[in-house]
């Protein structure tokens, strides 16, 4: 039976009056895109002159979005989220960082954040992002091939390589699956090339490394297919994370810039149902797939209870899993747990300062334009009408 995602008493029971209070005043200022180019500017602006912002972000936009700013600093979070059966996945939001000391920085704290998992039953997976332990030219130049590096781009991919390695393989000692996130498209076949080569050496006996599928472009449910063959052949399991994809303007620009097929599909309603049919397929061969729907769509959410319900399978299943983000879209990830399905969050955390791209990217999904906050706006309306009486 479909999941009643309007349930607002289930959705919101880990914040009290004032925590919903302070959620409702946050998206109505990020529903106006105005404010939220000048809040952009300004906070960039603010931070890099060193004026005393950080405790204001922090308690505002940071605190809605993130856990902490290191990985202590997020129990509070995980706690919270546990109490409510939801798990946590720990997400170190650095971006941009080219310096091979900074990536090797950030392979360490990726490790940390998968000892933590271990630690730590509330922590179902870890995750991280390519672009995080590579120079982005790298990835960009290694795309089509890596025949046409040079001697010092080969030894920066190496390294790369080398990182990606360490982060999965202490996965595998320690059990703890990890999810490697989706970027670009100009990069993405470096990504899949190494997640293949992964996940043919770490996923023997179960998927512990989680490749991501962005259904989004056209190109990806027959991708999946093709995964799926790979399992089979070398008799290993696939993990996938199934998104819709989160960069579609700046693919389909770049696409018309340099005058190339444009790999996004042609609507929303095309990317909506390669999405449910790739949820269908990844069920149809859960023997060999474990899937992890990360999304905010409701229809999308409930398409998968529909299978997992036809299908006789247990909820709790591990090989099934929902996700979505921290103070996004409760609605659906408290409503799915307290109906007995496995449902984790990713939190992210790091320095305020570093995190910042991360809350712009989010403050800007959520204005009215990306149409996020009308609904957020009015779940929590509803909710704090209700608890008025
Ligand atoms: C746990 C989690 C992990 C994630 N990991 C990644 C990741 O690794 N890589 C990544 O890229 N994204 C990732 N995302 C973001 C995700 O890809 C989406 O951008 C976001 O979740 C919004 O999509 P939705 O499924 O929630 O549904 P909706 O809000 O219903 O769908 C919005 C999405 O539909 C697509 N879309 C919208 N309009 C059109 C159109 N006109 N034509 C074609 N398609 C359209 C776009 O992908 C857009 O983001 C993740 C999201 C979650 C919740």
């Amino acid at each position: 039976m479909a999941i009643d995602f309007s349930n607002t008493e289930v959705a919101f029971r880990s914040k009290n009056n004032a925590e919903l209070k302070k959620a409702y005043w946050l998206f109505k200022m990020v529903s106006k895109p105005g404010l939220v180019n000048f809040g952009k500017w300004a906070m960039t602006i603010s931070l890099k002159l060193h004026l005393p912002v950080k405790w204001l972000i922090k308690k505002t936009i940071f605190s809605q979005f993130c856990g902490g700013e290191n990985i202590d600093e997020c129990a509070s979070t995980i706690k919270n989220l546990d109490d409510n059966k939801v798990g946590t996945i720990l997400d170190y939001s650095l971006e941009g960082k080219e310096t091979n000391a900074d990536l090797d920085a950030t392979t360490q704290e990726i490790i940390a954040t998968i000892e933590r998992a271990k630690a730590d039953n509330a922590i179902p997976f870890s995750v991280f992002k390519p672009s995080g332990i590579s120079k982005f030219s790298i990835l960009e130049k290694s795309n089509e091939s890596i025949d046409g590096l040079n001697g010092e781009e080969r030894a920066d991919y190496l390294k790369f390589v080398e990182r990606m390695n360490k982060i999965c393989k202490k996965a595998y000692d320690l059990g703890v699956p990890v999810f490697v996130d989706a970027e670009d498209s100009w990069i993405q076949d470096t990504i899949d090339r190494m997640c293949e080569v992964m996940m043919s050496k770490y996923n023997k006996d179960a998927a512990i490394v989680y490749t991501t599928v962005q259904m989004y472009r056209w190109d990806r449910l027959e991708y999946l297919k093709t995964l799926c063959e790979k399992a089979r052949r070398e008799n290993i399991k696939i993990g996938v994370k199934l998104v819709r994809g989160a960069y579609m303007e700046k693919e389909r620009d770049r696409a018309q810039e340099k005058g190339y097929k444009d790999p996004i599909q042609p609507n929303k309603k095309a990317t909506d149902d390669d999405y449910n049919r790739a949820l269908a397929f990844c069920v149809e061969n859960l023997d060999v797939i474990s899937i992890c729907a990360g999304s905010h769509n409701e229809d999308s959410a409930n398409v998968l209870v529909d299978l997992i319900e036809e299908k006789g399978l247990d909820a709790t299943d591990t090989r099934l899993y929902f996700a979505q983000l921290l103070g996004m879209s409760d609605h659906i990830s408290f409503n799915l747990s307290s109906n007995g399905y496995n449902v984790a969050k990713y939190v992210p955390y790091g320095p305020v300062k570093e995190v910042m791209p991360y809350l712009i990217r989010r403050a800007q999904e959520n204005t009215s334009v990306a149409g996020q906050t009308g609904r957020e706006l009015s779940l929590i309306q509803k909710e704090r009408k209700r608890r008025k009486g």
